[in-house]
């Protein structure tokens, strides 16, 4: 062990023996001893604990006594056995018992638990905590805790108890010795909650809506002489969070101002270069900031949400990697001095002795540096340090339990994580040998290499990644007006009779202009594909395989330049573009890997007799898009009818020519032979009937509207006199999804996924969201929260990132809904109507409407309007939103908000939809995750991006050969 080590060592063991003097015992006076017993309890069993953390999680959005009756039952039911006897008489008695008394009991529990964590939000009750505090010798943060901000009024609301909680704490600390160089007053703030859109792609507009709010509380502090630091919440926020810090501490009135901090945490991989880049931006600014090192609360978070997109998870994957990272980041830190003021924060012992014993080897004073701790934490360390005479800051979260879950619910998960010090250092009793294991030095573990998986979805943009948004800007600036010929055999035709392709945001800019097929062209491009079947069916799989994997590859070089063109061509947002473009990429991927299965169908052979499966094409295949995924859904059709051997004719939507032909260009630069893959842009109109009536059309995969495709499906089932066949269509039709939100929903959750389902890409998904259904116990509050924050939506240009909702897809389209929504503003109440009158002057912009206390029988809660129009529909109970939620013709997408497990349960067996999506928005299907598809008037297919898909676009025939030659038992000849 070297001389730091044996340092650290000591500290730490002199630290452990203080704290074994500070245990809380049962007669300790104070309910500590208590609370710990509770905490190790529900560590025993990893199952029970899970039910009951989530049960607490569930609470604060239970509003009735029953509905609490009710729950406690439902989530502990599974685990009842395992509870101690006592609970478990209880628990079997509830039903019997009054809801009230109930409910008291379990409120009064929850109140206990989150007492020791939070502190409530009157002035006394945070005088007297600050108070207790001062005489135990310890200092205090105070972190005003918020529900997720949606809407401007939570926001002002935020910023306004920083404006009232300053000069309280003032008055709360006047006559109190100062800490020389420290203030007193010190309060810590999220950044997020001071605007209703913190939208990590759009940084100069969250900055400078942040920014507004957050300097008057600055400016206060400063008159006050009180401290402010800016908490870091998830890695998602850390860059724009970091740019606005330094922003606003570079304007003039706050450029020489040092009471000020920033939250770092070390189990970011870019934690060392972020401090690094910090230190030389204090030095430039040319006054010290203080600098709150924390090794991280959302890692759970971090890792779940980088996997789920298939990211590089930012945060290290171990503990003691962040451990180990933690320690080097105090050293830097600490070096640093000058301009970053260290303040230590955690309640690992190692840590903590670790960072003394660097603050002594480089000799500064015991002061330099603070210790930060958890209010309810740790709390024998924070006496231990203060009898050390080190300054210990206890950060204190004050709130109510609902705005204060998520914060509760993170402690407790740490009080008890297997991996955490708190529950090894403190909650478990140590003997000596094991708590100088406790201060081992952290010793990172090499990860296992990931096994990598058939298929993984494309990741996505993360335009919370500054070069990622440099990327999309530069395509968009790069982008030119095209010229568009029909390709027939290879052969490009142009002709001025064209289809014009605006941009829907600004009608002025042309994107490209088309040759507008006749229908000669038609029949010349069926002719082409019919002539080419016989060689494209011979053709080997594993040729036309390849081609997909190609067309995956080329398309993902070519990411930001379709993205760029999804944004001008329909008005999508970067997020949405960028999505479509990795779908695309993704159906590639998966289709190859699918066909590449159906090509080796494993055969059923029996001695003397061979039996192979076959796929065979169907023929030629008319491909029909809508314009609203004009790349994926085109391209998806196009790829699973090529890759299995069928010749396309691929028509695109009228609004959307240029995507397709960028699209077609990849196919043939990918090895699809031009002989095989025709490209047609022309009005349905007048192709239509040409390619659907053709006697080669073998299949027609069409998605669109329920008439155009009722109508192709009509057709297609006349046997028509030169047809040997019938024709198969496969037609994906429209929705009328509806989101329910039961009673006990987590509204924060439901406002939100129901706002981004709504209104994303202006309602124009055939997944959106136009109905919600609401449980009468939540409707008002749900509604009110609802069309605060559609208020808060702003709508403008797609190819600014903070514009949520941009124009529709042209103004054929904006007049349709201007009509509709005249006429239903008349016979419903409307309870929100944004304003686009001067946006469209310039572009196809129809502002978001939501009408309120709809008839579900009504037609606007019936018909299909494709636009940014949302319904909510109040429901007496869970039978009546269900009833409701099916009650329409359609049944694509659905989903439900709830925390009750028997709620769930009920609405996954009885709502019937094609895709269900339980606890978030109903949007955003993934390839093989989420296969997307319906049922009923919503389509007659199987699921796109699933299993099932190519078979459709196939003939399987059954090959049997008997290989018996006399007696003798032989192989298979062919
Ligand atoms: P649309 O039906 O107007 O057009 C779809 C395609 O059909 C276009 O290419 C159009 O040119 C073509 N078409 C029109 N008339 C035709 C005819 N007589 N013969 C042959 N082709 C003809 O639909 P849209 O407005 O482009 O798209 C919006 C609709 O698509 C909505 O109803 C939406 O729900 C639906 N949609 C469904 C899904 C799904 O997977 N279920 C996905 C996306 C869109």
């Amino acid at each position: 062990m070297d001389s730091r080590e044996a340092r650290i060592h000591s500290i730490g063991n002199a630290l452990f023996a203080a704290v074994q003097h500070h245990q809380p015992t049962p007669w300790s006076g104070t309910r500590a001893w208590l609370h710990d017993r509770g905490m190790a309890w529900s560590m025993a069993d990893h199952d029970l604990q899970l039910h009951l953390f989530r049960f607490i999680d569930a609470l604060p959005g239970l509003r009735t006594d029953q509905a609490v009756a009710t729950q406690v039952g439902e989530y502990l039911a599974p685990v009842a056995d395992r509870l101690p006897w006592l609970a478990q008489r209880i628990l079997a008695g509830m039903p019997a018992a009054p809801a009230r008394l109930v409910a008291a009991a379990v409120h009064r529990g929850a109140h206990e638990l989150a007492g020791r964590f939070l502190l409530g939000s009157a002035s006394a009750t945070i005088a007297a905590a600050v108070q207790r505090l001062h005489q135990d010798g310890l200092c205090f943060t105070i972190d005003w805790l918020g529900e997720a901000v949606l809407t401007e009024a939570e926001a002002d609301a935020y910023q306004q108890a920083y404006i009232r909680l300053i000069p309280d704490l003032v008055r709360s600390t006047a006559g109190w010795p100062a800490i020389p160089g420290v203030p007193t007053v010190n309060v810590s703030i999220k950044l997020s909650a001071l605007t209703s859109r913190f939208e990590p792609a759009d940084i100069a507009g969250t900055s400078r809506r942040v920014r507004e709010r957050l300097r008057p509380i600055l400016r206060l502090a400063q008159h006050h002489g009180a401290l402010v630091n800016i908490d870091m919440e998830h890695h998602a926020y850390r860059d724009a969070t970091m740019r606005i810090f330094t922003t606003v501490l570079e304007e003039s009135e706050f450029r020489r101002w040092s009471n000020v901090g920033l939250a770092i945490q070390a189990y970011l991989r870019s934690s060392g270069q972020d401090l690094a880049d910090l230190a030389g931006w204090a030095r430039q600014r040319g006054a010290p900031i203080w600098v709150r090192l924390v090794k991280g609360a959302y890692w759970d978070h971090e890792q779940a949400f980088a996997a789920q997109r298939g990211w590089v998870s930012p945060v290290f994957a171990g503990k003691a990697a962040t451990d180990a990272n933690f320690e080097m980041q105090t050293r830097f830190l600490l070096s640093q001095r000058d301009w970053l003021r260290p303040a230590i924060a955690g309640h690992n012992v190692r840590s903590v002795a670790h960072a003394i014993a660097i603050r002594d080897e480089l000799g500064l004073a015991q002061d330099a540096v603070e210790f930060q701790l958890l209010h309810g934490m740790a709390d024998p360390l924070k006496s231990a340090l203060a009898e050390r005479g080190e300054r210990v800051r206890v950060y204190c979260p004050v709130g109510e339990l609902l705005p204060g879950i998520a914060y509760l619910v993170r402690r407790l998960l740490e009080n008890t994580s297997n991996q955490g010090f708190v529950r090894a250092g403190f909650l478990e009793h140590r003997s000596p040998s094991s708590t100088s294991e406790l201060l081992m030095a952290p010793v990172p573990q090499a990860a296992a290499p990931a096994q990598k998986p058939a298929f993984a979805n494309h990741p996505p943009a993360d335009f919370s990644r500054p070069d990622h948004r440099d990327l999309i800007r530069n395509a968009l600036s790069e982008q030119q007006e095209e010229r568009c010929p029909l390709v027939i055999n290879g052969s490009s035709i142009f002709r001025d009779v064209q289809l014009v392709s605006r941009d829907p945001s600004q009608r002025e800019r042309i994107v490209g202009r088309a040759t507008a097929a006749t229908a000669a062209d038609a029949q010349a491009a069926m002719e082409a594909a019919a002539r080419s079947l016989p060689r494209w069916r011979d053709t080997p799989w594993i040729e036309r395989i390849a081609c997909l994997d190609r067309a995956a590859d080329r398309l993902a070089a070519d990411r930001w330049q379709l993205s760029a063109l999804l944004v001008r061509e329909v008005g999508k947002s970067w997020r949405e573009a960028d999505g479509e473009v990795c779908e695309m990429i993704d159906f590639c991927r998966y289709y190859a890997l699918q066909a590449a299965r159906l090509a080796s169908a494993t055969p059923v052979d029996v001695p003397g007799e061979t039996n192979d499966p076959i796929h065979d094409p169907r023929g030629v295949t008319v491909v029909i898009a809508p314009w609203n995924f004009p790349l994926a859904i085109l391209g998806g059709m196009t790829v699973a009818a090529l890759v299995t051997g069928n010749p396309v004719v691929m028509k695109p939507a009228e609004q959307a020519p240029v995507i397709a032909y960028a699209l077609y260009r990849h196919l043939i630069a990918a090895g699809i032979p031009a002989s095989v893959l025709h490209y047609l842009p022309g009005a349905g109109e007048v192709v239509g009937p040409v390619l659907t009536d053709h006697p080669a059309t073998a299949l027609i995969a069409f998605t669109g509207s329920r008439a155009v495709g009722l109508g192709l499906n009509r057709r297609a089932a006349e046997v028509l006199d030169e047809r040997d066949h019938v024709v198969r269509v496969i037609a994906e039709m429209g929705g009328k999804n509806a989101i329910i939100v039961d009673a006990s929903a987590d509204l924060d959750e439901a406002v939100a996924g129901v706002v981004a389902s709504a209104f994303g890409y202006q309602g124009q998904k055939c997944s959106a969201c136009s109905r919600v259904i609401v449980h009468r116990d939540v409707y008002d509050i749900f509604t009110t929260r609802l069309i605060e924050a559609v208020r808060a939506l702003q709508l403008g240009p797609a190819e600014h990132a903070g514009h949520l909702v941009g124009p529709v897809i042209d103004d054929a389209s904006q007049q349709r809904l201007e009509d509709i929504l005249r006429n239903l503003c008349t016979r419903h109440r409307c309870a929100v109507a944004l304003d686009a009158t001067a946006l469209s002057a310039v572009g196809s912009y129809v502002a978001p409407h939501v009408f309120i206390d709809v008839d579900p029988a009504s037609d606007l809660a019936q018909e299909e309007l494709f636009g940014p129009i949302l319904a909510v529909i109040p429901a007496e109970d869970l039978d009546a939103a269900l009833r409701i939620a099916n009650g329409t013709r359609y049944a694509l997408t659905g989903g439900c908000f709830a925390r009750s497990p028997a709620v769930l349960a009920r609405v996954r067996r009885e709502f019937r939809v094609g895709n269900l999506y339980l606890n978030r928005g109903i949007t955003g299907a993934l390839v093989q995750r989420q296969p997307f598809g319906g049922f009923k008037l919503s389509g007659i297919g199987s699921k796109a991006g699933g299993p099932d898909y190519l078979l459709q676009f196939t003939l399987p025939r059954t090959v049997t050969e008997n290989t018996m030659r006399h007696g003798m038992v032989g192989d298979r000849e062919t």
